[in-house]
């Protein structure tokens, strides 16, 4: 990783393989200390690049990614969040002005109703007790079932595109657009990606990479940064997280 400085900004060029490539890209970094949240941004961005590099790949190969603009199909299914993110989009919606501010908080007020008349709400709250992937499928299962959208989309789209988070970013499917009003593992047919930036999120809220892994429903942000308002996590050199998260993605998990 090659870094040039100017007044508060640092550019690093890297290079990367994806698949049988090799990614060149730039990221624009603060020059002072952030926390993960702060960074998010630029991981966003890093993710893009690497992601549509992986899906260029497999379009090559004869893969046809079927997810358009305005198919939200996808978007009433349980979505894990790293508790940074959980953070940045609570205060997304914080900052958000009026009416829209108050419009998002009611969906997310009836969502919890949805969730607890189904007996979901509390399951989602300890997350760390879904520790085995047949908990977490059993779950998401029950709670897509419920048919209930995400409370960002609008129209069909996702109203928060640019901040979305990194999960939201990784689902690429091939199969069906009608298939994803069912989807079961039988049915829906997605990229394979060689690295899961969300995964890493959930274990990098110290900036490192190094703590286990926790993860928040998005229906629960308010909840889950409410509590924890006092706790931003820890500030690193920008370029020293930076290259953290990089590491994370050469470590098996
Ligand atoms: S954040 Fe956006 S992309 Fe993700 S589930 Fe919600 S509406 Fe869909």
């Amino acid at each position: 990783m090659a870094q040039e400085a100017s007044d508060r900004r640092i550019e690093a060029r890297f290079r990367l393989r994806v698949g049988n490539r090799t990614l060149e890209a730039a990221v624009n970094l603060p020059a002072e200390s952030v926390t993960v949240e702060e960074l998010l941004p630029v991981l966003y961005a890093f993710a893009d690049a690497y992601l549509g590099a992986v899906i260029a790949q497999a379009e090559e190969l004869g893969q046809r990614v079927s997810c358009k603009a305005g198919c939200g199909a996808c978007c009433a299914q349980l979505v894990p969040v790293s508790e940074a993110e959980a953070r940045r989009l609570a205060r997304l919606l914080h900052e958000m002005p009026e009416p829209r501010r108050s419009r998002l908080r009611d969906r997310f007020q009836h969502l919890r109703g949805k969730l607890t008349a189904a007996g979901l709400w509390e399951r989602l709250l300890d997350t760390g007790k879904l520790a085995d992937l047949d908990a977490r499928r059993r779950i998401g299962m029950e709670y897509f079932l419920l048919g209930e959208p995400c409370p960002f989309l609008e129209n069909q789209s996702c109203s928060i595109y640019p901040d979305r988070p990194m999960r939201c970013r990784e689902y690429f499917v091939t199969s069906p657009p009608a298939h994803c009003a069912d989807p079961r593992p039988e049915t829906i047919r997605m990229v394979p990606l060689p690295v899961k930036f969300s995964e890493i999120l959930y274990c990098f809220d110290d900036g490192r990479g190094l703590q286990s892994t926790r993860w928040v429903a998005l229906s629960h942000i308010l909840e889950a940064s409410g509590g924890r308002r006092e706790h931003a996590g820890p500030a690193l050199p920008a370029v020293e997280m930076f290259r953290n998260f990089l590491v994370q993605i050469a470590t098996p998990r």
